[in-house]
C-alpha cells in the first residue's frame, strides 16, 4: 500500500502527463489560498522538482483573511517559494465588505469574479504560462454536476482538467483534477501542514452544499459514483471538445477594461449597484 503521500504525489503527476498540463520550461503561477487543497498541491509540486511561484489574493473578510495569509506566509517561507501577495481592496476597490451590505447572500459570486480577474490579470502581466489551480477531483465533480442539469456544454467545459489559453486569459490546469477531497485533508495532516482549517465566514455555500450531498448519498448507494461520475466525463472529453464552441463576444468593461460579455464587468456593475437590478 503506497503511502497518502506517495499516492497523491502519483496521481498529481500522472494528471500533468495525461492532459498535458504543463512542461518543465513552463513559468508557473499557483494560486494559493492557504486551504488543504493548495498547500497540497504546493508540496506536491515541490516534490516534482517544478519551478514555480505563488499568488495569495486578499480578499478583504475580517479575520479569515489574516489567518490565511499568516499560513501562506509560513509556507512559502518554509519551501522557499517565491510568494507575490494582490490585495482586492487596493486593485479593484471592493472587498467582501461591500456585497455585503448591497448583495446579501451573493459574495461568493462576486468572490469568485474578484479571484478569476485578479489571477487572470497577474498571470498575463508578469509573463506566466499557465496558472494551477488546486479543484480537488470531488470540486469538480460537484461543478460538473451542477451544469449537468442544463447541459449547456460551454460550461460543462469548465470542469475539464485544462481550460486553454486565448486572448486576454492565461491557460488554467487542475493538476488535483484525480485527487479525493479526503486525500487532501489526509495528506496535509499526515506531513503536519499549516493549513487553514476555518472555512470562509461567507462560504455557506447553499448550492454547492446540495450538490456535496446528492453526490455523498450516491456514493453510498453506488461505491465509488463520484469517482466514476467524473472520470466517465474525462473519458468522453475528446467529444466535448469537438463539439463547435458557442462564440461569446467579449468586450472591455467600460469602467475597468477587464473583458466582459456585457457592458459592465460583474465587479463594476456590482460597486455601481447596478447588479442583476437592469
Ligand atoms: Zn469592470
Amino acid at each position: 500500500m503506497p503511502s497518502i503521500r506517495e499516492k497523491v504525489r502519483r496521481k498529481v503527476s500522472r494528471a500533468i502527463r495525461d492532459f498535458e498540463m504543463f512542461a518543465r520550461k513552463d513559468k508557473l503561477l499557483l494560486a494559493l489560498s492557504g486551504g488543504k487543497d493548495s498547500v497540497t498541491l504546493l508540496l506536491v509540486l515541490r516534490e516534482l522538482n517544478y519551478t514555480f511561484e505563488a499568488l495569495y489574493i486578499d480578499l478583504g473578510v475580517p479575520s479569515f483573511s489574516e489567518i490565511s495569509e499568516k499560513a501562506v506566509r509560513e509556507i512559502c517561507e518554509r519551501e522557499d517559494i517565491p510568494l507575490h501577495i494582490v490585495r482586492a481592496e487596493q486593485e479593484k476597490r471592493i472587498s467582501v465588505q461591500n456585497v455585503t451590505q448591497d448583495y446579501p447572500g451573493k459574495e461568493c459570486n462576486v468572490c469568485g469574479t474578484l479571484k478569476r480577474q485578479l489571477f487572470n490579470r497577474f498571470a498575463l502581466e508578469n509573463g506566466f504560462d499557465v496558472l494551477l489551480v488546486a479543484h480537488n477531483l470531488d470540486d469538480e465533480a460537484a461543478m460538473l454536476f451542477g451544469n449537468n442539469r442544463n447541459w449547456d456544454f460551454s460550461y460543462l467545459r469548465k470542469s475539464l482538467p485544462v481550460l486553454h489559453g486565448k486572448s486576454g486569459f492565461v491557460k488554467r490546469a487542475k493538476p488535483l483534477c484525480y485527487v479525493r477531497e479526503d486525500e487532501t485533508k489526509l495528506y496535509t495532516r499526515y506531513l503536519s501542514l499549516p493549513v487553514v482549517s476555518e472555512s470562509c465566514p461567507f462560504s455557506t455555500g447553499k448550492s454547492r452544499r446540495k450538490y456535496d450531498e446528492i453526490l455523498e448519498f450516491s456514493d453510498e448507494r453506488f461505491p465509488d459514483f463520484t469517482e466514476t461520475y467524473y472520470r466517465s466525463f474525462l473519458g468522453s472529453a475528446a467529444i466535448l471538445q469537438s463539439l463547435p464552441q458557442e462564440e461569446v463576444t467579449l468586450q472591455p468593461c467600460e469602467e475597468c477594461g477587464e473583458l466582459s460579455a456585457t457592458r459592465l464587468c460583474r465587479l463594476c456593475a456590482v460597486k455601481k449597484g447596478v447588479w442583476k437590478k437592469s
